[in-house]
Protein backbone atom coordinates (compact mmCIF):
# COMPACT_ATOMS: atom_id res chain seq x y z
CA UNK A 1 0.00 0.00 0.00
CA UNK A 2 1.52 3.40 -0.89
CA UNK A 3 1.14 5.48 2.65
CA UNK A 4 1.07 9.22 2.51
CA UNK A 5 2.49 11.61 4.79
CA UNK A 6 1.60 15.29 5.86
CA UNK A 7 5.28 15.87 7.68
CA UNK A 8 7.19 12.58 6.45
CA UNK A 9 10.31 13.18 8.02
CA UNK A 10 8.77 13.93 11.38
CA UNK A 11 5.96 11.55 11.63
CA UNK A 12 8.67 8.49 10.73
CA UNK A 13 11.88 9.83 12.46
CA UNK A 14 14.02 7.38 14.43
CA UNK A 15 12.93 6.95 18.17
CA UNK A 16 16.54 8.17 19.24
CA UNK A 17 16.40 11.59 17.22
CA UNK A 18 12.25 11.68 18.74
CA UNK A 19 14.04 11.65 22.31
CA UNK A 20 16.84 14.30 21.00
CA UNK A 21 13.63 16.74 19.74
CA UNK A 22 11.42 15.77 22.78
CA UNK A 23 14.40 16.90 25.14
CA UNK A 24 15.04 20.36 23.15
CA UNK A 25 11.02 21.13 23.44
CA UNK A 26 11.03 20.20 27.20
CA UNK A 27 13.43 22.37 27.99
CA UNK A 28 11.57 25.21 25.80
CA UNK A 29 8.31 23.88 27.53
CA UNK A 30 9.42 24.69 31.31
CA UNK A 31 11.18 28.35 30.38
CA UNK A 32 7.21 28.82 29.19
CA UNK A 33 5.97 27.15 32.61
CA UNK A 34 8.38 29.38 34.77
CA UNK A 35 6.40 32.01 33.69
CA UNK A 36 3.52 30.68 35.21
CA UNK A 37 2.74 31.59 38.57
CA UNK A 38 1.25 27.54 39.74
CA UNK A 39 4.53 26.24 38.22
CA UNK A 40 6.97 28.70 39.05
CA UNK A 41 6.47 28.00 42.72
CA UNK A 42 6.28 23.73 41.86
CA UNK A 43 9.27 23.52 39.55
CA UNK A 44 11.69 25.91 42.12
CA UNK A 45 10.28 23.48 44.76
CA UNK A 46 11.70 20.74 42.28
CA UNK A 47 14.86 22.18 42.20
CA UNK A 48 14.02 23.56 38.58
CA UNK A 49 14.37 27.30 37.87
CA UNK A 50 15.82 27.08 34.58
CA UNK A 51 15.20 25.44 31.38
CA UNK A 52 19.02 24.13 31.95
CA UNK A 53 18.46 22.14 34.92
CA UNK A 54 16.51 19.33 32.87
CA UNK A 55 19.50 17.61 31.04
CA UNK A 56 17.61 14.35 30.36
CA UNK A 57 14.05 13.39 29.94
CA UNK A 58 14.32 11.12 33.13
CA UNK A 59 14.27 14.64 34.31
CA UNK A 60 10.79 14.99 34.12
CA UNK A 61 10.36 12.44 36.86
CA UNK A 62 11.24 15.17 39.01
CA UNK A 63 8.10 17.17 38.36
CA UNK A 64 4.75 16.63 40.02
CA UNK A 65 1.88 15.49 38.16
CA UNK A 66 -0.96 18.15 37.91
CA UNK A 67 -4.56 17.91 37.76
CA UNK A 68 -7.88 18.59 36.61
CA UNK A 69 -7.73 20.71 39.91
CA UNK A 70 -4.59 22.66 39.51
CA UNK A 71 -6.18 23.84 36.50
CA UNK A 72 -9.50 25.14 37.85
CA UNK A 73 -7.73 26.70 40.56
CA UNK A 74 -5.56 28.39 38.62
CA UNK A 75 -8.78 29.99 36.62
CA UNK A 76 -8.76 32.06 34.77
CA UNK A 77 -5.19 33.03 34.05
CA UNK A 78 -2.49 31.19 36.68
CA UNK A 79 -1.58 29.05 33.62
CA UNK A 80 -1.02 31.98 31.76
CA UNK A 81 2.77 31.81 29.92
CA UNK A 82 2.30 34.22 27.25
CA UNK A 83 1.33 38.02 27.08
CA UNK A 84 -2.30 38.07 26.84
CA UNK A 85 -1.93 40.41 24.12
CA UNK A 86 -0.13 37.21 22.00
CA UNK A 87 -3.24 34.99 22.82
CA UNK A 88 -5.86 34.63 19.72
CA UNK A 89 -7.90 32.29 21.30
CA UNK A 90 -9.64 30.20 23.83
CA UNK A 91 -11.27 26.53 24.55
CA UNK A 92 -12.42 25.10 27.68
CA UNK A 93 -13.18 21.89 28.32
CA UNK A 94 -16.61 20.21 27.33
CA UNK A 95 -19.58 20.94 29.41
CA UNK A 96 -19.24 22.64 32.38
CA UNK A 97 -19.93 26.00 33.18
CA UNK A 98 -19.09 26.21 36.22
CA UNK A 99 -15.19 26.81 36.81
CA UNK A 100 -14.16 24.77 33.84
CA UNK A 101 -10.37 24.26 32.41
CA UNK A 102 -9.18 26.82 30.23
CA UNK A 103 -6.45 27.22 27.51
CA UNK A 104 -4.84 29.82 25.70
CA UNK A 105 -3.53 29.68 22.13
CA UNK A 106 -0.98 31.80 20.66
CA UNK A 107 -0.71 31.70 16.61
CA UNK A 108 2.08 29.34 16.74
CA UNK A 109 0.14 27.06 19.22
CA UNK A 110 -2.66 26.95 16.87
CA UNK A 111 -0.23 26.71 13.92
CA UNK A 112 1.51 23.41 15.87
CA UNK A 113 -2.25 21.86 16.49
CA UNK A 114 -3.46 22.65 12.90
CA UNK A 115 -0.55 20.52 11.74
CA UNK A 116 -1.23 17.97 13.66
CA UNK A 117 -4.40 16.92 12.65
CA UNK A 118 -3.38 17.74 9.01
CA UNK A 119 -1.03 14.52 9.82
CA UNK A 120 -4.02 12.77 11.44
CA UNK A 121 -6.01 13.13 7.92
CA UNK A 122 -3.47 11.93 5.53
CA UNK A 123 -2.59 9.40 7.83
CA UNK A 124 -6.35 7.99 7.26
CA UNK A 125 -5.43 8.00 3.49
CA UNK A 126 -8.10 11.10 3.05
CA UNK A 127 -6.97 13.69 0.49
CA UNK A 128 -7.51 17.05 -0.20
CA UNK A 129 -10.65 15.97 -2.80
CA UNK A 130 -12.69 14.61 0.02
CA UNK A 131 -15.53 16.92 1.04
CA UNK A 132 -15.33 17.37 5.24
CA UNK A 133 -18.27 17.53 7.39
CA UNK A 134 -17.64 18.03 10.66
CA UNK A 135 -20.37 17.21 12.89
CA UNK A 136 -19.01 18.44 16.06
CA UNK A 137 -19.99 21.10 18.13
CA UNK A 138 -18.35 24.45 17.24
CA UNK A 139 -17.20 27.35 20.08
CA UNK A 140 -15.52 26.40 23.02
CA UNK A 141 -15.56 22.99 22.76
CA UNK A 142 -12.49 21.61 20.98
CA UNK A 143 -13.96 18.92 19.09
CA UNK A 144 -15.79 21.58 15.82
CA UNK A 145 -12.79 24.06 15.21
CA UNK A 146 -9.84 21.87 16.05
CA UNK A 147 -10.51 19.07 12.82
CA UNK A 148 -11.90 22.23 11.08
CA UNK A 149 -8.43 23.73 10.84
CA UNK A 150 -6.60 21.32 10.10
CA UNK A 151 -8.86 19.71 7.05
CA UNK A 152 -9.01 23.20 5.83
CA UNK A 153 -4.75 22.63 5.52
CA UNK A 154 -5.08 19.57 4.15
CA UNK A 155 -7.35 21.29 1.38
CA UNK A 156 -10.22 19.82 1.53
CA UNK A 157 -13.49 21.33 0.86
CA UNK A 158 -15.15 21.74 5.02
CA UNK A 159 -18.78 21.59 5.88
CA UNK A 160 -18.95 22.97 9.12
CA UNK A 161 -21.95 21.62 9.82
CA UNK A 162 -21.92 21.33 13.94
CA UNK A 163 -23.60 19.20 15.82
CA UNK A 164 -27.30 17.86 15.81
CA UNK A 165 -30.02 18.34 13.37
CA UNK A 166 -30.02 15.02 11.77
CA UNK A 167 -32.08 15.78 8.98
CA UNK A 168 -30.16 18.87 7.71
CA UNK A 169 -26.74 16.43 8.11
CA UNK A 170 -27.70 14.12 5.97
CA UNK A 171 -29.38 16.57 3.39
CA UNK A 172 -25.59 18.34 3.42
CA UNK A 173 -24.16 14.58 3.26
CA UNK A 174 -26.30 14.20 0.08
CA UNK A 175 -26.29 17.51 -1.73
CA UNK A 176 -22.56 18.17 -1.38
CA UNK A 177 -21.07 14.61 -2.00
CA UNK A 178 -19.51 14.45 1.79
CA UNK A 179 -16.82 11.54 2.10
CA UNK A 180 -15.55 12.23 5.14
CA UNK A 181 -17.07 13.05 7.84
CA UNK A 182 -16.29 13.83 11.93
CA UNK A 183 -18.68 12.71 14.52
CA UNK A 184 -19.38 10.60 17.95
CA UNK A 185 -20.22 6.89 17.95
CA UNK A 186 -23.85 7.37 18.94
CA UNK A 187 -24.45 10.42 16.79
CA UNK A 188 -23.15 8.19 13.58
CA UNK A 189 -25.32 5.31 14.94
CA UNK A 190 -27.79 7.54 15.03
CA UNK A 191 -27.80 8.75 11.60
CA UNK A 192 -27.14 5.64 10.04
CA UNK A 193 -30.97 4.70 11.44
CA UNK A 194 -32.36 8.02 10.43
CA UNK A 195 -30.89 7.57 6.71
CA UNK A 196 -34.36 5.64 5.46
CA UNK A 197 -36.90 7.83 7.62
CA UNK A 198 -35.40 10.87 5.54
CA UNK A 199 -35.75 9.15 2.07
CA UNK A 200 -32.01 8.73 1.76
CA UNK A 201 -30.12 5.44 0.16
CA UNK A 202 -26.80 5.16 0.66
CA UNK A 203 -26.15 5.08 -2.70
CA UNK A 204 -26.67 8.06 -2.70
CA UNK A 205 -23.90 9.52 -0.54
CA UNK A 206 -20.52 9.27 -1.36
CA UNK A 207 -19.43 8.71 1.91
CA UNK A 208 -16.19 6.83 2.92
CA UNK A 209 -14.38 7.51 5.84
CA UNK A 210 -15.80 9.04 9.62
CA UNK A 211 -13.29 10.43 12.77
CA UNK A 212 -15.14 9.34 15.58
CA UNK A 213 -13.56 10.21 19.11
CA UNK A 214 -14.85 11.95 21.81
CA UNK A 215 -16.84 9.00 24.26
CA UNK A 216 -15.51 6.18 24.58
CA UNK A 217 -16.72 2.94 22.20
CA UNK A 218 -15.58 -0.42 20.97
CA UNK A 219 -14.44 -2.82 18.28
CA UNK A 220 -18.08 -4.09 18.04
CA UNK A 221 -19.09 -0.55 17.34
CA UNK A 222 -16.46 0.33 14.74
CA UNK A 223 -17.43 -2.49 12.77
CA UNK A 224 -21.17 -2.06 13.12
CA UNK A 225 -21.13 1.53 12.00
CA UNK A 226 -18.34 0.54 9.15
CA UNK A 227 -20.98 -1.92 7.87
CA UNK A 228 -23.85 0.44 8.28
CA UNK A 229 -22.70 3.01 6.68
CA UNK A 230 -20.09 1.40 4.31
CA UNK A 231 -17.04 2.68 5.08
CA UNK A 232 -13.98 3.22 7.03
CA UNK A 233 -13.79 4.38 11.07
CA UNK A 234 -10.92 5.81 12.55
CA UNK A 235 -10.40 5.91 16.33
CA UNK A 236 -9.87 9.51 17.36
CA UNK A 237 -8.61 11.11 20.99
CA UNK A 238 -7.74 13.75 22.27
CA UNK A 239 -8.57 15.88 25.27
CA UNK A 240 -9.09 19.69 25.69
CA UNK A 241 -6.68 20.20 27.77
CA UNK A 242 -3.80 18.80 25.57
CA UNK A 243 -5.70 20.80 22.34
CA UNK A 244 -8.52 18.48 21.63
CA UNK A 245 -8.39 16.21 19.17
CA UNK A 246 -5.46 15.43 17.54
CA UNK A 247 -3.03 13.56 20.30
CA UNK A 248 -3.62 10.20 18.81
CA UNK A 249 -5.70 9.01 16.14
CA UNK A 250 -5.45 5.79 13.73
CA UNK A 251 -3.51 5.57 10.37
CA UNK A 252 -4.73 3.24 7.52
CA UNK A 253 -4.18 0.08 9.60
CA UNK A 254 -6.96 0.92 11.99
CA UNK A 255 -4.70 -0.75 14.79
CA UNK A 256 -4.15 1.83 17.31
CA UNK A 257 -3.73 5.66 17.54
CA UNK A 258 -0.23 7.31 16.96
CA UNK A 259 0.43 9.58 19.53
CA UNK A 260 2.37 12.67 18.18
CA UNK A 261 5.53 12.51 20.32
CA UNK A 262 7.09 15.11 19.03
CA UNK A 263 4.12 17.20 20.41
CA UNK A 264 3.61 15.45 23.74
CA UNK A 265 5.37 13.55 26.51
CA UNK A 266 3.06 10.80 26.81
CA UNK A 267 3.39 8.53 30.03
CA UNK A 268 1.49 5.50 31.66
CA UNK A 269 1.30 5.39 35.14
CA UNK A 270 0.18 3.17 37.90
CA UNK A 271 -3.07 5.59 38.96
CA UNK A 272 -2.63 4.36 42.48
CA UNK A 273 1.08 4.82 43.15
CA UNK A 274 2.24 6.96 40.47
CA UNK A 275 4.93 4.82 38.93
CA UNK A 276 5.67 4.68 35.42
CA UNK A 277 4.26 1.53 33.70
CA UNK A 278 5.62 -0.05 30.51
CA UNK A 279 4.28 -0.62 27.12
CA UNK A 280 1.45 -2.90 26.65
CA UNK A 281 0.42 -2.44 30.38
CA UNK A 282 -2.63 -0.56 31.39
CA UNK A 283 -2.48 2.53 33.57
CA UNK A 284 -3.56 6.31 33.37
CA UNK A 285 -2.61 8.58 30.37
CA UNK A 286 -0.51 11.22 31.69
CA UNK A 287 0.32 14.08 29.35
CA UNK A 288 3.09 16.93 28.39
CA UNK A 289 3.05 19.28 26.33
CA UNK A 290 6.20 19.97 24.27
CA UNK A 291 4.72 22.80 21.63
CA UNK A 292 2.82 25.21 23.65
CA UNK A 293 3.78 28.47 24.37
CA UNK A 294 0.46 29.86 25.90
CA UNK A 295 -0.37 27.00 28.69
CA UNK A 296 2.39 24.29 29.07
CA UNK A 297 0.90 21.48 31.23
CA UNK A 298 3.37 19.34 33.23
CA UNK A 299 2.96 15.94 33.27
CA UNK A 300 -0.95 16.10 33.22
CA UNK A 301 -3.17 13.70 34.43
CA UNK A 302 -6.17 12.57 31.91
CA UNK A 303 -7.59 10.48 34.42
CA UNK A 304 -8.21 8.22 31.30
CA UNK A 305 -7.16 4.56 31.16
CA UNK A 306 -5.16 2.52 28.14
CA UNK A 307 -2.11 1.19 26.95
CA UNK A 308 0.93 1.77 24.53
CA UNK A 309 0.83 -1.08 21.67
CA UNK A 310 4.10 -2.93 21.66
CA UNK A 311 5.55 -3.18 18.53
CA UNK A 312 5.80 -1.09 15.00
CA UNK A 313 3.37 -0.02 12.86
CA UNK A 314 2.99 -1.06 8.92
CA UNK A 315 2.41 2.59 8.20
CA UNK A 316 6.47 2.97 9.80
CA UNK A 317 5.10 6.23 11.82
CA UNK A 318 7.51 5.50 14.82
CA UNK A 319 5.15 7.18 16.82
CA UNK A 320 3.77 5.28 19.62
CA UNK A 321 0.05 3.71 19.15
CA UNK A 322 -2.42 3.89 22.17
CA UNK A 323 -5.17 1.33 22.58
CA UNK A 324 -8.57 1.98 23.13
CA UNK A 325 -9.93 4.23 26.11
CA UNK A 326 -10.82 1.08 28.73
CA UNK A 327 -12.35 3.52 31.19
CA UNK A 328 -11.39 6.50 33.46
CA UNK A 329 -9.96 6.58 37.01
CA UNK A 330 -13.17 9.15 38.34
CA UNK A 331 -16.93 9.41 37.95
CA UNK A 332 -17.16 11.48 34.78
CA UNK A 333 -19.64 10.64 32.44
CA UNK A 334 -19.66 11.19 28.85
CA UNK A 335 -23.11 12.30 27.63
CA UNK A 336 -23.05 12.32 23.84
CA UNK A 337 -19.66 13.47 23.72
CA UNK A 338 -20.18 15.72 26.95
CA UNK A 339 -18.39 15.60 29.45
CA UNK A 340 -20.38 15.32 33.14
CA UNK A 341 -19.13 15.02 36.36
CA UNK A 342 -22.52 13.73 39.02
CA UNK A 343 -21.40 16.41 41.35
CA UNK A 344 -22.41 19.28 39.05
CA UNK A 345 -25.41 17.40 38.43
CA UNK A 346 -25.81 17.05 42.55
CA UNK A 347 -24.41 21.20 43.15
CA UNK A 348 -27.45 22.33 41.14
CA UNK A 349 -30.66 20.60 42.26
CA UNK A 350 -29.64 20.93 46.06
CA UNK A 351 -30.01 24.49 45.06
CA UNK A 352 -33.83 23.93 45.01
CA UNK A 353 -35.06 24.42 48.61
CA UNK A 354 -37.83 22.43 47.25
CA UNK A 355 -35.71 19.25 46.40
CA UNK A 356 -35.34 16.59 49.54
CA UNK A 357 -32.15 14.96 49.98
CA UNK A 358 -32.61 11.64 47.49
CA UNK A 359 -32.26 11.72 43.94
CA UNK A 360 -30.74 9.43 40.78
CA UNK A 361 -29.00 10.14 38.17
CA UNK A 362 -30.35 7.98 34.98
CA UNK A 363 -28.83 7.37 31.68
CA UNK A 364 -30.08 5.47 28.85
CA UNK A 365 -30.49 5.36 24.93
CA UNK A 366 -32.78 6.91 22.79
CA UNK A 367 -32.85 6.06 19.17
CA UNK A 368 -28.95 5.73 19.58
CA UNK A 369 -28.48 8.38 21.35
CA UNK A 370 -27.43 9.62 25.34
CA UNK A 371 -30.64 9.82 27.37
CA UNK A 372 -30.54 11.83 30.71
CA UNK A 373 -33.23 12.02 33.47
CA UNK A 374 -32.11 13.17 36.37
CA UNK A 375 -35.12 12.20 38.85
CA UNK A 376 -35.71 14.27 42.42
CA UNK A 377 -37.37 13.44 45.62
CA UNK A 378 -39.48 16.73 45.99
CA UNK A 379 -41.04 17.39 49.74
CA UNK A 380 -44.31 15.53 49.94
CA UNK A 381 -46.71 18.64 50.61
CA UNK A 382 -45.88 19.78 47.28
CA UNK A 383 -47.34 17.20 45.71
CA UNK A 384 -50.80 17.91 46.81
CA UNK A 385 -50.85 21.10 45.68
CA UNK A 386 -50.91 22.72 41.97
CA UNK A 387 -50.21 20.99 38.81
CA UNK A 388 -49.15 24.05 37.16
CA UNK A 389 -46.74 24.98 40.16
CA UNK A 390 -44.84 21.31 39.82
CA UNK A 391 -44.60 21.74 36.09
CA UNK A 392 -43.00 24.71 37.33
CA UNK A 393 -40.31 23.34 39.41
CA UNK A 394 -39.42 21.11 36.92
CA UNK A 395 -39.15 23.23 34.59
CA UNK A 396 -36.85 25.88 36.37
CA UNK A 397 -34.78 22.56 37.72
CA UNK A 398 -34.34 21.24 34.00
CA UNK A 399 -33.36 25.10 32.79
CA UNK A 400 -30.72 25.58 35.75
CA UNK A 401 -29.34 21.76 34.71
CA UNK A 402 -29.04 22.76 31.09
CA UNK A 403 -27.53 26.10 31.80
CA UNK A 404 -24.42 24.00 33.87
CA UNK A 405 -23.83 20.48 32.34
CA UNK A 406 -24.97 22.10 28.87
CA UNK A 407 -26.79 19.16 27.87
CA UNK A 408 -30.68 18.82 28.00
CA UNK A 409 -31.89 16.56 30.46
CA UNK A 410 -35.23 14.95 31.37
CA UNK A 411 -36.23 16.02 34.88
CA UNK A 412 -38.43 13.73 36.75
CA UNK A 413 -40.13 14.51 39.98
CA UNK A 414 -40.70 11.57 42.76
CA UNK A 415 -42.14 11.74 46.38
CA UNK A 416 -39.77 11.28 49.06
CA UNK A 417 -38.90 7.67 50.38
CA UNK A 418 -39.71 6.62 46.13
CA UNK A 419 -36.56 6.40 44.99
CA UNK A 420 -33.69 3.55 46.15
CA UNK A 421 -31.79 4.69 49.53
CA UNK A 422 -28.86 3.36 50.19
CA UNK A 423 -27.30 2.37 53.72
CA UNK A 424 -23.75 2.67 52.60
CA UNK A 425 -22.23 5.04 49.46
CA UNK A 426 -25.17 5.84 47.76
CA UNK A 427 -24.81 4.75 43.92
CA UNK A 428 -26.59 7.53 42.76
CA UNK A 429 -25.59 7.09 38.85
CA UNK A 430 -27.54 4.49 36.84
CA UNK A 431 -26.41 4.05 33.61
CA UNK A 432 -28.38 1.65 31.33
CA UNK A 433 -26.32 2.61 28.31
CA UNK A 434 -25.43 -1.00 26.52
CA UNK A 435 -21.67 -1.06 26.39
CA UNK A 436 -21.06 0.89 23.02
P1 LIG B 1 -12.82 17.15 26.41
O1 LIG B 1 -11.76 17.60 27.33
O2 LIG B 1 -14.12 17.79 26.64
O3 LIG B 1 -12.37 17.23 25.00
O4 LIG B 1 -13.05 15.59 26.72
C1 LIG B 1 -11.97 14.71 26.64
C2 LIG B 1 -12.34 13.34 27.12
O5 LIG B 1 -13.21 12.68 26.18
C3 LIG B 1 -11.15 12.43 27.23
O6 LIG B 1 -10.45 12.64 28.42
C4 LIG B 1 -11.79 11.06 27.13
O7 LIG B 1 -12.31 10.66 28.39
C5 LIG B 1 -12.95 11.29 26.16
N1 LIG B 1 -12.56 10.85 24.80
C6 LIG B 1 -12.12 11.62 23.80
N2 LIG B 1 -11.85 10.87 22.69
C7 LIG B 1 -12.13 9.59 23.01
C8 LIG B 1 -12.05 8.34 22.32
N3 LIG B 1 -11.66 8.25 21.05
N4 LIG B 1 -12.40 7.21 22.99
C9 LIG B 1 -12.80 7.29 24.29
N5 LIG B 1 -12.91 8.42 24.98
C10 LIG B 1 -12.57 9.58 24.37
ZN1 LIG C 1 0.34 3.38 11.49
Amino acid sequence: MEIAYWNKEIETIDRDSLKHLQLKYLKETIGYALRTSLYKKRLQKAGITSPDDIKSLDDLKRIPFTTKDDLRESYPRGLLAVDIGDVIRIHTSSGTTGTPTVIYHTQQDLNNWTELLARCIIATGATRNDVFQNMMSYGLFTGGLGLHYGAEAVGMMVIPAGGGNTRRQIKLMKDFRTSVIHITPSYALHIASKLEEFGVSLNELALRKAYLGAEPYSENTRRKIEDLLRIDVYNSYGLSEMNGPGVSFECVYKCGMHTWEDNYILEVIDPKSGENLDDGEEGELVFTTLRRQATPLLRYRSRDLAYILPGDCECKRTHRRLSRITGRTDDMLIINGVNVFPSQIEEVIMQFPEVGHNYQIYIDKQENLDKLIVKVEIYSKLFTGDLAELEALKRRIKDELRASIVINPTVELHEPGSLPVFEGKAQRVVDKRPAL
